[in-house]
Parts: structure tokens; C-alpha cells; sequence
């Protein structure tokens, strides 16, 4: 067996080898097809691509049929893939709606000056590419502001925020890499980001009913989660990285959750990982896109 080099990396491949190695293997390099996919994934995506339409096009006004048309292409996205909570998705989608026509209505986001969204960028961090989406960058006060829209149940802990690789490689992208647009052209800010947000896109749902926690109608809180990082941090990244890295090329792969057989919440595949399901193979695909060269030969 031989391996090739890796042309390039995504925080969402080492997102995947830190939750679970094996997980990793089966998504990236194998390029196995998800057992299934949630109504919680389908809001995420459909949230995303009408937050980027609604600011490219000036839609904000009529968010919801922008996001019941980003739903209905979500849904119909991976049709070989079937939708685990098919039960769901009626009320996740109400609540979508709620949700953008919350983000919309908001002055803050209406008067934003976007200066990237879904900005698509390439970075080296020590020896290794990287390649990725930045959802959001914005300039405020003369300095740059970096979104990452989330449709998450709960804003994560301080400590999950404070090693997320993810923020961590969307800095460095700004500081040090370039951005590529569709027609090829290239972007360098050489700035890092005064200010980084996870951007809890659930605060805009309203609530139900009235209680302790608020009166029914409020929102549920500022959507502005703050995230520190800062250009000290990022030389202590390229050595994390680095080491992840180099567990992935040298094909060190294994089942990492102590108790296996507690994954199934956020692993798509427990049946082809316990031997009970053959695997699909994709043919071609994004998954694949940036990580073929590691097929074993
Ligand atoms: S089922 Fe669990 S151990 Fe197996 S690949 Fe998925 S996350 Fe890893």
C-alpha cells in the first residue's frame, strides 16, 4: 500500500479525525456515503445559503420565500441519502423561518457592510494547504469582524470555543491566506480579525410560551456569541495542526469513543463502523474534492 501527498486540508477533515478518527477515514478518505442525514443538517444548510442570498441579493424583505427555495434544494440535495427524522421536518422548517425572518428583521444585519460571504479561501499553515468557507466577514469601525453562522440546539461551552480549530483556521486565512472567487480572481487581506462571533442563529427563534426564561414572542437571546483568538495563538496552532496532520497522511485511523455504540447522535456511520451495514462508495463528490490523493493504491 502507498500513499500520496494530500493537496489539501479542511478544518471540517480535522473536526472530523479529533471527533473520531475512524469517523474520518470513513467520510474523507473512503468517500462512503452517510447512512443517513438529519432535519437538523438540512435546517443548517438552508439557513446558510439564504443568510448568503439574502445579503448578495438584497432580499431581506423576502427572507422566507428566500429560505422556503433553499430549504426545498437542501431537502433535495443528497436524494441517495435518507433523512433519519423524516417526522421533523415540517416543524424544523417552521422553524427556519422564524428564524431568518428574526435575522432579516434586525437592523444590525440589514446595515452590515459584508465584505466576503461564503468566501472560499486557501492557506498554508507550516507545511500543509488548507481550503475552506468563511461564512461571513464584515467591516465594522474601520476593522474586520468574521461570522460563523451556527443552527446548533446550544451555544458550546467557553472551553469547546477556545480550541475550535475552526475559528482558529479562518483567522490564519485572513491574516495569511488568499480568497478565490468564481471567475478566478484573488483576494489578500493580510488582516487579522479584531473580532470573531459564533453566530447562534437559534437566538432568533422566539419563544412559545411565557416563563421564567422570558415572555413568548421575545428572542432568546443576542445571537452574538463572542470567540477569542488572538495572533499569538496562531503559532500555537501550526504545531496542533501539524500533529493532526501528520496522524492523517501516515493513515493512523482508529475507533476512538470510549464506548462505542454511543455515536449514533452525531456519526453517520455506525453500520458500516459495527460491520451491520454495507458501505456505499461515492463515485465523485465535494467530500472527496480535496482529499483523493490519500486513496490508498
Ligand atoms: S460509530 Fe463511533 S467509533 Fe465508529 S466511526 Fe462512528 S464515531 Fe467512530
Amino acid at each position: 500500500m502507498s500513499r500520496k501527498t494530500i493537496e489539501a486540508f479542511r478544518a471540517s477533515v480535522l473536526k472530523a479525525y479529533v471527533t473520531c478518527p475512524m469517523m474520518c477515514r470513513f467520510r474523507y478518505v473512503d468517500g462512503y456515503i452517510p447512512e443517513q442525514r438529519s432535519s437538523g443538517l438540512i435546517r443548517g444548510s438552508a439557513l446558510h445559503a439564504a443568510v448568503h442570498t439574502i445579503h448578495r441579493e438584497s432580499l431581506f424583505k423576502d427572507s422566507v420565500d428566500v429560505l422556503r427555495q433553499k430549504w426545498d434544494e437542501a431537502v433535495a440535495e443528497e436524494p441517495e441519502v435518507p433523512i433519519s427524522d423524516e417526522d421533523k421536518l415540517e416543524g424544523q422548517k417552521a422553524d427556519a423561518e422564524e428564524i431568518i425572518q428574526g435575522y432579516a428583521s434586525k437592523k444590525y444585519n440589514r446595515d452590515a457592510d459584508v465584505v466576503l460571504s461564503e468566501a472560499r479561501f486557501t492557506v498554508d499553515i507550516g507545511k500543509h494547504k488548507f481550503t475552506g468557507t468563511i461564512d461571513q466577514i464584515r467591516r465594522k469601525n474601520g476593522a474586520l469582524q468574521l461570522l460563523d453562522f451556527k443552527s446548533d440546539l446550544a451555544v458550546p461551552e467557553d472551553s469547546y470555543l477556545a480550541n475550535d480549530y475552526q475559528f482558529s483556521i479562518y483567522s490564519y486565512a485572513m491574516r495569511h491566506g488568499e480568497f478565490i472567487f468564481d471567475d478566478d480572481t484573488k483576494l489578500i487581506l493580510k488582516e487579522f480579525p479584531s473580532d470573531l462571533f459564533w453566530y447562534h442563529l437559534r437566538h432568533h427563534l422566539p419563544y412559545k410560551k411565557s416563563g421564567k426564561w422570558g415572555k413568548a414572542g421575545d428572542e432568546r437571546g443576542d445571537p452574538f456569541i463572542p470567540v477569542n483568538r488572538t495572533e499569538a495563538d496562531l503559532a500555537r496552532i501550526e504545531h496542533e495542526i501539524s500533529q493532526i496532520v501528520r496522524g492523517i497522511k501516515m493513515g493512523c485511523f482508529f475507533k476512538s469513543p470510549a464506548k462505542i455504540g454511543s455515536c449514533a447522535g452525531f456519526c453517520s456511520y455506525t453500520g458500516v463502523c459495527s460491520g451491520t451495514v454495507e458501505p456505499r462508495k461515492r463515485e465523485s463528490g465535494a467530500e472527496l474534492a480535496d482529499m483523493t490523493e490519500l486513496v490508498a493504491t
